[in-house]
């Protein structure tokens, strides 16, 4: 492989999708920092460019997932759908990465392989598969939450003598499914999407089903140019409006217990709460349906009600609906004729809870005693290695040698979900701690990268040259993050939040469970006081050479 020159810039940003183009356009356009943009995949888009598999399309409003930071692109882009598919989502981020001359600063299809930082140089050493050699003082890292799949666990993958998909890396032309045997592994939010769409195009669907969701029906319809008019009259009023609401959207705020109403007053909010679609039924409904059990029945029994009357075999619907978790503390899917698909002639359910899938092989899938399937085609919906595998597989080693694997083997710790004890300079954008599974992601990303860019221009305008939490703030916001989540429902579920979708992953809480508000009110409150929780210079260099242009 031919080795490029090595190279040294202010800051590495890693990715390019939301947190990566925002993160480098900030940097570079509004800081004027040297930045490096590495991104693995061939082009921007993060998520949006891998997940390209039927049915992909956002579950908050397009006209809330969206960048905030400039008035005019909000303004200039108009959204087709009420929750847009994934082709115009990557056409966004396109436009964007177009729009402020993002591609320049990346480095496409160029993956991180190990990442060292040099307390001599106050340098990271970022290094790659393409044989690049960067010395960055700051690495901002924008490789997301559910950016690495989980790898599958299935014996006899390999001899699986048809095509095999993933939802995460759907193939840029789309495969034709006429006439074929499809199975499907994997009924979380992406499978219920693509399950829908598979069914109209394959000859015949089965779906493998380990543990039901709880969906709740999305809406989607074309934008309404009256309604988008009005958001664009009031985009700031209404950005503020979504950064001061649960979930990031400016959805109704709940104002009773489930438990305080009559059972009429529930069914009447619960059915509006469906007609609305999205999470307008989990955020609008009641305020104790996400920390007390039996306010959480009610809306757990409500949408098993719903299950029931569209799913005409009643053996189907009663695998269908989910009864070992609470609604809402597993990441609600939203669906579209997901119930319905059960219906139809050419589609299978196969509940292998209680018969796991034992292997696959060259002509389908084994079930444990002993039933066979034949496939033509094989689809994987098997979710992610979320919050930490993108992070724990570059590599990353810190001060004194301590490599974050070891760092972690226990679950993340971090500061805000910022910066973690013994890595300094390395900002991870919405890392586990930080608010974000249950904020809006483009906003949280914003806020994330509007903390991380304040911190390191307060550290250019100060001479300071490192920074990395305080071991104390550290375990005070790992106790804060446990506080927080065990006043829930959230760490009863078997769910990627809490790592438990992965075999011998830690089960810790990975995220800060709250609103979005006050997630922000306290980063504004560290900032404010002097940076409470962080040391500077705490592993200064002898010496660290002015950045210079690359070569
Ligand atoms: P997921 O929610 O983790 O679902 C993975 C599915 O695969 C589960 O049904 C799981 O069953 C099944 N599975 C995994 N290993 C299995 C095994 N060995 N045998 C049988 N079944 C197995 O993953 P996802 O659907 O990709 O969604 C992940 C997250 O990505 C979502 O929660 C969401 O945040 C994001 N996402 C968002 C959208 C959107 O609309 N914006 C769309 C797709 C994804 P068990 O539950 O039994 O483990």
């Amino acid at each position: 492989m031919a080795q490029r020159p090595k190279a040294r810039c202010d800051v590495v940003v890693i990715g390019a999708g939301y947190s990566g183009l925002y993160a480098l356009h900030k940097l570079r356009d509004r800081m004027g920092l040297d930045v490096i943009g590495l991104e693995a995949a061939a082009d921007v888009g993060g998520t949006w460019y891998w997940n390209r598999y039927p049915g992909a399309r956002c579950d908050i409003e397009s006209i809330h997932y969206s960048y905030s930071f400039d008035e005019q692109l909000q303004l200039d882009w108009s959204w087709s759908e009420r929750y847009s598919a994934q082709p115009e989502i990557l056409a966004y981020l396109n436009h964007v990465a177009d729009r402020f001359d993002l591609r320049r600063n990346y480095r496409f299809g160029t993956r991180v392989t190990s990442m060292e930082w040099d307390d001599d140089a106050g340098r990271w050493r970022v290094d790659t598969d393409d044989g690049d050699e960067i010395a960055a003082r700051f690495v901002v890292a924008g490789t997301g939450n559910v950016s690495i799949p989980k790898e599958p666990e299935f014996a006899g993958l390999e001899s699986f003598a048809g095509p095999m998909y993933a939802t995460h890396a759907w193939p840029h032309s789309e495969p034709d499914l006429t006439g074929q045997r499809v199975g499907i592994i994997g009924t979380g939010a992406s499978g219920i999407q693509a399950i829908p769409k598979l069914a109209e195009r394959a000859g015949h669907l089965t779906v493998f089903q380990r543990t039901p969701n709880f969906a709740t029906p999305l809406r989607n319809r074309p934008s309404d140019p009256e309604e988008v008019a009005a958001t664009k009259a009031n985009y700031s009023a209404v950005r503020a409006a979504a950064r001061n609401s649960f979930l990031g959207v400016p959805y109704a705020r709940a104002e009773h217990s489930a438990l305080e109403v009559t059972p009429e007053h529930r069914r009447q909010t619960y059915d509006r709460g469906w007609r609305t679609g999205g999470f307008a039924i989990l955020v609008e409904s009641y305020t104790d349906l996400l920390v007390d059990e039996q306010a959480n029945d009610t809306v757990a029994e409500y949408t098993r009600e719903r299950i029931r009357e569209r799913v005409t075999d009643p053996a189907v619907a009663e695998l269908l609906c989910p009864d070992d978790h609470a609604f809402g503390t597993k990441r609600l899917p939203m669906e579209t004729g997901y119930y319905e698909t059960f219906n139809r002639d050419n589609v299978t359910l196969v509940d292998v809870k209680p018969n796991p899938i034992e292997a696959v092989t060259p002509t389908g899938l084994r079930l444990t005693d002993g039933t066979e399937y034949e496939l033509d085609v094989l689809v994987l919906a098997t979710g992610f290695d979320a919050f930490t595998g993108a992070l724990t597989r570059m590599g990353i080693v810190g001060r004194d040698g301590q490599k974050l694997n070891d760092v972690w083997a226990a679950g993340p710790v971090s500061y805000l979900g910022l910066m973690t004890n013994g890595f300094p300079n390395l900002f991870t954008i919405t890392g586990p701690g930080a608010a974000v599974a249950l904020y809006n992601n483009p906003l949280a990303i914003e806020d994330h990268v509007d903390l991380a860019t304040t911190v390191l221009q307060h550290m250019l305008d100060n001479g300071h040259e490192t920074i990395e939490p305080d071991a104390q703030a550290q375990a005070a916001w790992r106790e804060e993050l446990n506080q927080r989540a065990h006043a829930t429902l959230f760490p009863r579920a078997n769910s990627w939040y809490m790592g438990a979708n992965i075999p011998g992953k830690p089960r810790v809480v990975m995220m800060y469970v709250g609103a979005a508000a006050e997630y922000r009110a306290t980063c504004a409150d560290v900032v404010d006081d002097d940076y409470r929780g962080f040391d500077f210079n705490r592993a200064a260099p002898s010496r660290t050479p002015p950045c210079s242009s690359r070569g």
